[in-house]
């Protein structure tokens, strides 16, 4: 990054546009290969006003879990028949406002909530468009607080119940079934993952079809990961092999479509959380590099011990030392890493703290009195 952020207030985050639109065009190619798949970004992973807009225009449509996240994406233009939206604790309000606004599908999550739904759809005089997310028990490589996929996982409704949910679905007048929802964890790298979904989404649609209920839609959540560890080598995910591997191994039906809900793959390489260096700190044992950036505002490492590259773009020193780099904050996971290797740093340089673009922003928070990271994109800086 040759860019000299010094005179700006730290902490902020800095987004690549160019790096999100290049990204964009990359999943835009794949999916013009498949008429039938449908990319929604997930809004969660980042819901930042400057950012959106691009990937608005990119024609995405948008994946949603709260009323609020329904409200953002209508603020920002995305058509409401591209909302899906999902989440095991959807409150009355939050339905009505996707029953106002005709969303795409609501990803239904229980037998209550379908009933819920039922009952205010028909106040509204309406129909809710509904898919069920099912909990495929799929076990993904990835880290243990970001699968969601199990049996043991709040989300979802077991394989078990599969069919007398759809049965009632099917009875509920308010309601119009049109499909099936997974999702088995995020940050997921190893395509085989993604494999096992589809080969048990094709066993899920035989047992289906054997007791002829029809699906239109197939939700398959989102998940890809990226490279933490390389952001500047492979700054775009392999958007190819992912599509190709659903394209493969998914056994469609005629008039099927299928639905993904991207959020880091899009977003995360996209954002740079700059901090700086408050203070060096020689502990009995360690040294630390204390940056006015906290868990406050990037809580991935403190939260799932979330590795992000941290470089120091300001220091020319040609010496190197390591650093455990830690935040402001009256927390002892406070720490976004331990013995990282930089070049001799001081007080006043400025750190990167890279692969932030995803569930950093979106994530942030004003505990210990603070105040909400500021964003610039490469526009604007
Ligand atoms: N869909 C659902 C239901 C999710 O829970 C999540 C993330 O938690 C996503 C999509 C987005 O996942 P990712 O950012 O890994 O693509």
């Amino acid at each position: 990054m040759n860019k000299d952020f010094r005179d700006i207030e730290t902490p902020f985050y800095y987004y690549d546009t160019v790096l999100l639109q290049a990204t964009l065009d990359a999943i835009c190619k794949e999916i013009k290969l498949y008429p039938n798949f449908h990319v929604h970004y997930a809004l969660k992973a980042n819901a930042n006003p400057k950012i959106l807009p691009i990937i608005q225009r990119a024609g995405l449509g948008v994946d949603c879990v709260s009323g609020g996240e329904i409200q953002t994406a209508i603020d920002a233009h995305f058509p409401t028949n591209s909302i899906v939206y999902a989440g095991v604790g959807k409150t009355d309000k939050e339905i009505i406002l996707g029953l106002r606004n005709r969303i795409f599908c609501f990803n239904v999550e229980s037998i209550p909530e379908l009933e819920v739904i039922n009952e205010l759809a028909a106040k509204e005089n309406t129909i809710a468009n509904v898919c069920l997310r099912i909990n495929p028990d799929v076990e993904p490589h990835t880290h243990m607080n970001i699968i969601t996929g199990m049996a043991e996982n709040k989300f979802g409704i077991a394989m078990s119940d599969m069919e007398k949910v759809i049965l009632l679905a099917s009875t509920l007048p308010h309601i119009h079934f049109k499909g099936l929802h997974f999702h088995i964890g995020s940050q997921i790298t190893q395509m085989g993952d993604f494999r096992a979904l589809c080969e048990r989404i094709n066993r899920v649609q035989e047992w289906l079809e054997a007791r002829g209920i029809q699906v239109e839609v197939i939700n398959v959540g989102g998940g890809l990961g990226i490279d933490y560890q390389n952001p500047q080598v492979n700054a775009i995910p392999d958007f190819k092999e992912y599509f190709q591997t659903y394209a493969q191994y998914l056994m469609l039906r005629p008039n099927q479509s299928v639905h993904f809900e991207l959020g880091r793959s899009i977003v995360a390489q996209c954002g740079t959380l700059i901090t700086r260096v408050l203070y060096i700190k020689k502990g009995t044992y360690k040294q630390f590099a204390i940056v006015d950036a906290g868990m406050t505002d990037l809580i991935r490492p403190a939260l799932y011990h979330a590795f992000h590259r941290i470089e120091n773009i300001s220091s020319s020193a040609q010496t190197y030392e390591l650093y455990d780099v830690v935040g402001p904050i009256c927390e002892s996971s406070d720490i976004f890493d331990y013995d990282v290797q930089l070049p001799t740093t001081e007080r006043g340089d400025m750190l990167a703290i890279r692969s932030a673009g995803a569930y950093g922003e979106t994530m942030a928070s004003t505990y210990n009195g603070r105040a909400l990271p500021k964003s610039y994109t490469d526009k604007e800086i």
